[in-house]
């Protein structure tokens, strides 16, 4: 998904804390969004996913303005999974259901993400059961299995151990390499950017400072 920003500004009680004149993200890009904490990164990306508005401006997607069809086509991991209180399998196939798409699909679909993810062994437990990065999978597995064409990723990866760090790396780059999807990520975890994103936007304050191919952005 091509998504175009222009003339982005989000204020709260007075204060401006997002301006951004203009900002290109092209069709299959990988974009890292760094920055330190309170230079409006989650505000931005929470805007480019629909679920916040802007003060001013717009984005573009594909150059249409925000619709149901573009809505249905993205989707957004956070910090924390925000499972539903069933078993790991319904929280997978809850995207599918709503998309009203029958049993036996479902069934092989999920099965099918779940083994690429290496969880189907979790498929009955409860999601409250769950360790931290095995919720973090959970969540990322219910965003792909859908085939969104816009994944946005916030800290997706933070505060979860290093081996479902990597599973879900391993996840997100495969199907990045697989599909035709954006794929745009926040991180704090500057190796990580420079792992997976082909671009990188230094966001600081506001604005984007800087932008380019993670070589550019990320020295060292
Ligand atoms: P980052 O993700 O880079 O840490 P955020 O987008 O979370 O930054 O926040 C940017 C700034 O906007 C911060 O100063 C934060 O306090 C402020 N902010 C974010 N959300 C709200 C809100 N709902 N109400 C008031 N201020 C907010
Ligand atoms: P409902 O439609 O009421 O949510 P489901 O039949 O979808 O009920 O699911 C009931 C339970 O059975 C779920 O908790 C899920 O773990 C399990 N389940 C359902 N379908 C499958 C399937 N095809 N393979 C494995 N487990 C399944």
């Amino acid at each position: 998904m091509d998504i175009q920003i222009k003339n982005l500004t989000k204020t709260y009680n007075n204060r401006k804390i997002l301006a951004i004149d203009g900002f290109h993200i092209p069709s299959k890009s990988f974009l890292g969004i760094i920055g330190p904490n309170g230079a409006g990164k989650s505000t931005l990306v929470k805007i480019i996913a629909g679920l916040d508005t802007p003060s001013t401006g717009c984005i573009l997607y594909n150059h249409e303005g925000l619709n149901q069809r573009i809505n249905r086509n993205m989707t957004m991991v956070f910090q924390k999974p925000y499972l539903l209180r069933t078993t790991v399998y319904n929280n997978i196939a809850y995207p599918l259901k709503l998309r009203n798409i029958n049993k036996e699909e479902i069934h092989t679909r999920v099965q099918k993400i779940i083994g690429e993810m290496g969880i189907a062994g979790l498929q009955h437990q409860k999601a409250w059961t769950l360790s931290g990065g095995e919720g973090q999978k959970v969540a990322l597995a219910r965003a792909l299995i859908f085939n969104p064409s816009l994944l946005i990723l916030d800290e997706a990866t933070a505060n979860i151990d290093p081996s479902s760090i990597y599973a879900m790396e391993d996840a997100i780059k495969c199907y990045y390499e697989n599909n035709h999807a954006t794929i745009i990520m926040v991180t704090h975890n500057i190796k990580q950017a420079k792992r997976l994103c082909n671009t990188v936007a230094f966001m600081n304050g506001g604005v984007i400072e800087e932008s380019g191919t993670s070589d550019e952005v990320i020295y060292n």
